[in-house]
């Protein structure tokens, strides 16, 4: 695994370098352009082992405002507003320039859930934003569960049209809320973390998840499309939300406003396979004839993770 991330930095940096090299003779052109937005899901999550709730969104809130990122977009699991400051944080958010959009009310699995029932939950949540500023008419499918079988995702389809609602959708998916819920257990269980290691470990999940997508998009449709990344607003993110900003930028990413992001083209090619669980660009790419067996990476396997922090000793014995 350490091989395929030295040569994924390699050509990282060996394309940074050519990009540099053309840059003395004329500006990039506008198309090699690679922009990217920031999303955070669960919105307002609980008590950590690093940090409370509140302490999280003071850290999360000054990490964004240092790496001068403009707006992110919280989708808010609007069950979570009834926990202490829960409503404060999201205000917190809003008052800081970030956008607040749905996420539904309870977190259910669409494809395990009466479709009635599911709409209502999308219908409360969105009561219960109702009073929050910076709204956006974005809902966020939980587990990026667009519904099977076929009726079931189009009566839900149906219903966020005529409410006016958009799929919140997420170009790449990654599993940093496994990476999180590792750091989590080994703090509690009293294991030493190597800082260093653990952020390397973020930024290298995140980046590879990143290229693997733009692969995929840049094959499928010939352009690298505004990307939306998926993240969760969790200790992870508020610890590390720079560093992964600052990698990104050092790759010739800009990161771009979650309203901007959503003007892409691809907001309105709405996939038809039933295979929709790692976003759009993956969810397109198959009803473009990619084989879904090859959608497989480092970011969205698990044990694949714990043999990488395990490699990279990010975690040590009980102290
Ligand atoms: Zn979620």
């Amino acid at each position: 695994m350490r091989t395929l991330l030295l040569i994924i930095v390699a050509l990282s940096l060996s394309q940074g370098l050519s990009q540099n090299l053309l840059a003395a003779d004329e500006p990039p052109q506008q198309t090699a352009v690679k922009r990217i937005a920031l999303s955070f899901d669960d919105a307002p999550r609980g008590d950590g082992a690093i940090f409370s709730g509140e302490q999280r969104t003071t850290a999360l809130i000054k990490a964004l405002q240092s790496a001068e990122t403009g707006p992110v977009v919280f989708f808010v699991k609007t069950d979570h507003l009834s926990m202490t400051k829960g409503v404060a944080r999201i205000e917190r958010y809003a008052e800081a320039g970030h956008l607040i959009a749905n996420h539904t009310h309870s977190h259910a699995w669409l494809s395990r859930t009466d479709t009635d029932d599911y709409i209502a939950d999308i219908d409360y949540a969105e009561t219960l934003l109702a009073a929050f500023s910076n709204r956006r008419a974005w809902m966020r499918f939980p587990y990026l569960d667009e519904g099977t079988p076929l009726a079931k995702r189009d009566a839900v389809r149906f219903a966020l049209n005529e409410r006016g609602l958009a799929n919140g959708y997420v170009t790449v998916d990654n599993y940093d809320w496994y990476l999180d819920q590792q750091w989590q257990a080994a703090v509690r269980a009293g294991r030493s973390v190597d800082t260093k290691a653990l952020r390397d470990a973020y930024v290298d999940l995140l980046l590879g998840a990143v290229l693997f997508y733009d692969d995929i998009a840049t094959n499928t449709f010939g352009r690298s499309p505004a990307h939306i990344l998926l993240l969760h607003e969790n200790d992870m993110a508020a610890m590390f939300i720079g560093d992964l900003v600052a990698a990104l930028r050092a790759r010739g990413w800009t990161i771009i406003s979650p309203d901007e992001a959503y003007q892409d083209p691809l907001n309105a090619m709405i996939p038809q396979t039933l295979i929709n669980r790692q976003g759009r660009v993956a969810a397109l790419a198959v009803d473009a004839g990619l084989d879904p067996q090859t959608l497989t990476h480092l970011a969205i396997e698990e044990d694949q993770i714990d043999a990488m922090l395990s490699e990279r000793g990010v975690f040590g014995q009980v102290d």
